[in-house]
């Protein structure tokens, strides 16, 4: 479970974020939808502290923490716990494919070289890339760059997957395949999955809980039948119209 308490976040004068409260079940999809600037990346970085709100509680299982007096101990311990998968891939140019998956592993999780190879091979497979192991991210496409991303995330074997907007950078022919690796993942693994997207029909089709969000705060939140299909709020309703 992931909870946030009243968290607050402001970029100077810019509040953007102003309390938010919201429960994430373990094992759940989470999908985070609304207008740009309304916050979502915002909250999703804040929690793994790539943003550290300025105020607020931010609950991962057993492990409570206030956003205000979180150590650098507190932050190691909640990065441990979490893996994201980022708009524009960041991988390691000058690495192959499977290096790029190894290196979180040895690294930081300090796997040995050996155990993390297998482990990269197996998840480059998840992802349907056994086949590039060797390859070099500017032999890959956009699309399967993304795919190496979210295998490295995987063989992290993290509590939460925070996915920051992972289509958005890809040319339209190349959103399929991504949202396809994710929604596999979503079925077949335990970690909860916390998306951020503007691909509505995905919402629609693989979350649990979809989270509306404008302006800084959470509109309404519910199942995705019950957001999506049947918003309550205006704001809601107006956000939805430009996607039908
Ligand atoms: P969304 O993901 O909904 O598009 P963001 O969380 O990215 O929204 O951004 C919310 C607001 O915060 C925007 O006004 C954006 O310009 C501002 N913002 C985000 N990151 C920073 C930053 N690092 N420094 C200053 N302003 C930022």
């Amino acid at each position: 479970m992931i909870e946030f308490k009243d968290i607050h976040k402001a970029f100077g004068e810019n509040k953007v974020l102003k309390g938010i409260n919201c429960t994430i079940p373990t094992g759940s999809v989470t999908v985070i939808v609304g207008p740009s600037g309304s916050g979502k990346t915002t909250l999703l970085r804040s929690v793994n502290f790539l943003e550290r709100a300025d105020s607020g509680e931010i609950i991962l299982d057993d492990f409570h923490l206030d956003v205000e007096k979180a150590t650098k101990a507190d932050i190691h311990k909640i990065r441990q716990r979490t893996a994201m998968v980022f708009q524009m891939y960041h991988l390691f140019k000058n690495k192959t494919a499977l290096e790029n998956i190894m290196e979180g592993l040895t690294i930081v999780r300090k796997v040995p070289k050996a155990a993390a190879k297998e482990k990269a091979i197996y998840f480059l497979e998840k992802v349907g890339l056994g086949h590039k192991a060797n390859a070099y991210p500017h032999e890959l496409s956009g699309g399967q760059q993304q795919r190496i991303g979210i295998a490295r995330a995987l063989a992290l074997n993290p509590d939460v997957i925070l996915f920051d907007e992972p289509t958005s950078a890809l040319d339209p022919e190349l959103v399929g395949e991504v949202l396809e690796v994710m929604k596999k993942v979503a079925q077949e693994v335990n970690s909860t999955l916390v998306v951020v997207t503007h691909e509505i029909a995905f919402a629609r089709e693989v979350a649990d809980h979809v989270i509306f969000m404008d302006g800084g705060v959470i509109v309404e939140q519910g199942p995705p039948q019950e957001i999506l299909n049947h918003p309550k709020e205006e704001r809601t309703k107006q956000f939805l119209s430009r996607y039908i």
